[in-house]
């Protein structure tokens, strides 16, 4: 079957096309075009719902024929037309599902409706080297940050979750206080090659608690009460020194937090998925720490880490074939702006 993904949930138009597997092979992913708003919302320091709504509306159809083109596919050939459903800004899911249900009904196709975290939590599986189940999972993005225990498709339990800001947002906050501009994460990085890590002793909340939850809220303003400390002393602000240990300090918490999780679950694979799985600290010290224990470490291709219509299309065609969801006829234009990823129906 081919199945046609598009993603609006957020700040980035995706569509991707994916064919499934024959027996029990993997889907292979065809084409997938992708545009970013950052560059939009940059001027305003985050992201403006009303603004992105709009953004979908103008880039979505010219992603979709860019995308049949590259596969060489015509539209007709599309077996089932799959959307974000949620979570997400309201306005932006509501555009992929208009699309994706004007689509449908055009082609006389069903539509089905997929979460976004599973779609980042699946994305691994368009990587060469895709994992097994089961695994523990480490999904770190701009919005959550939750540990799970995955047996299979449309089977995850919630092992642990920030109680908080999302390790992504912990990213982008204190970037923005270091003046590094929206979203802060991929530039706090690139700044912290060149800082000491341990020049700052950072808090790292609930490291050491019995359970499985993080908590971010307090590292930014850790930061801000040293940036004020600094700037009253009137010297230059050493902004790569704070960069390199606030990204330690966030490091260092997932990681031990993952290693906890494996522990407790007895698995032997980690999948780590997310914006924040792009981060390279993070990827060096958890392939240190899981080779060390003979765990097996996967992570998405680094261009979809971030939000991408690859992991939707993709999380869509193994719905399909492991049979845990029919797609729809109704074309009911239906979105879940909040939607916990462990509420979601087998
Ligand atoms: P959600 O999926 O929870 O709704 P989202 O879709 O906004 O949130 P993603 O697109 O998965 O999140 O990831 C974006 C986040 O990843 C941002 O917070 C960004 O700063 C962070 N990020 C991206 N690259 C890096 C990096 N190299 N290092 C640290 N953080 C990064
Ligand atoms: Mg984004
Ligand atoms: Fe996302």
């Amino acid at each position: 079957k081919l199945v046609l993904g598009i993603e609006s949930s957020c700040d980035e138009t995706g569509v991707a096309l994916v064919r499934s597997g024959a027996g029990g092979a993997l889907p292979t992913l065809l084409a997938h075009a992708l545009h970013s708003q950052v560059q939009m919302h940059q001027a305003y320091g985050g992201v403006v719902p009303e603004l992105a709504s709009r953004d979908h509306i103008r880039r979505v159809l010219p992603l979709l024929r860019q995308v049949l083109t590259e596969a060489d596919v015509p539209l007709t050939d599309v077996d089932v037309v799959a959307y974000t459903r949620g979570p997400g800004l309201a306005g932006a899911l509501l555009v992929g599902a208009g699309v994706a249900c004007a689509l449908g009904a055009a082609l006389a196709r069903p539509v089905l409706g997929v979460h976004h975290l599973e779609g980042h939590l699946l994305s691994p599986f368009l990587s060469a080297d895709a994992p097994q189940f089961p695994f523990v999972a480490l999904l770190v993005s701009g919005g959550h940050t939750q540990l799970m225990r995955v047996d299979g498709v449309g089977r995850y339990e919630l092992l642990g979750e920030t109680i908080d800001d999302a390790a992504g947002e912990a990213f982008d906050k204190t970037a923005k206080l270091l003046g590094l501009g929206y979203p802060g994460g991929p530039a706090l990085a690139r700044l912290a090659e060149y800082g000491d890590p341990e020049a700052f002793k950072l808090p790292r909340p609930l490291l050491h608690s019995p359970n499985l939850d993080f908590s971010f809220a307090g590292l930014k303003t850790a930061v801000l009460t040293q940036a004020r400390k600094l700037e009253s002393a009137v010297c230059e602000l050493p902004r790569a020194d704070l960069a390199a240990s606030t990204q330690a300090a966030i490091v260092e918490v997932l990681l031990k937090k993952s290693l906890k999780a494996l522990q407790a679950t007895g698995l032997k694979r980690l999948v780590v998925a997310g914006g924040v799985g792009a981060n390279q600290q993070l990827r060096i010290q958890l392939n240190a720490a899981c080779q060390a224990r003979g765990v097996r470490v996967h992570y998405p291709e680094l261009e979809l880490c971030t939000d991408n219509g690859a992991m939707i299309a993709m999380a869509a065609a193994m719905r399909l074939q492991a049979g845990v969801q029919q797609p729809r006829s109704d074309y009911a234009f239906d979105v879940r702006p909040r939607w916990p990823l462990d509420a979601i129906d087998a």
